[in-house]
């Protein structure tokens, strides 16, 4: 019983294009499974352009997604901030009444105006 070639992958990753041509001409093992990578890659090739095909699909739908999820979120934060005063909380702190400012208000919290 003889060993099978294990030098395949060590001599097509390291070795010169010279080198590993002249043991494949040598070792039935490696040129069988050259042979093998040679169906796989020429298989990679035919089926390549379809996948690329679909990644392309896949850009589109994606885009679309993000751009429905910020037009969802601006809405949903525009609507919450003219409810919550969001945006005005983070500027100025706690939200001022005029009454906080010391200015006179009447029981709806309108500044009153001495004629
Ligand atoms: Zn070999």
């Amino acid at each position: 019983m003889t060993k099978k070639c294990d030098k395949y992958e060590a001599l097509f990753t390291f070795a010169t294009d010279e080198e590993f041509q002249k043991h494949l001409l040598e070792c039935e093992d490696c040129r069988r499974e050259h042979e093998k990578m040679n169906r796989v890659s020429e298989l990679i090739t035919e089926v390549k352009p379809q996948f690329a095909e679909r990644k392309d699909k896949y850009i589109h739908i994606k885009i679309a997604c993000i751009l429905c999820m910020v037009l969802f979120a601006g809405v949903t934060f525009q609507t919450a901030d003219s409810r919550y005063r969001i945006v005005e909380q983070i500027v100025y702190g706690e939200q001022l009444t005029p009454e906080d400012l010391g200015f006179p208000t009447d029981s709806y919290g309108l500044i009153m105006v001495d004629e």
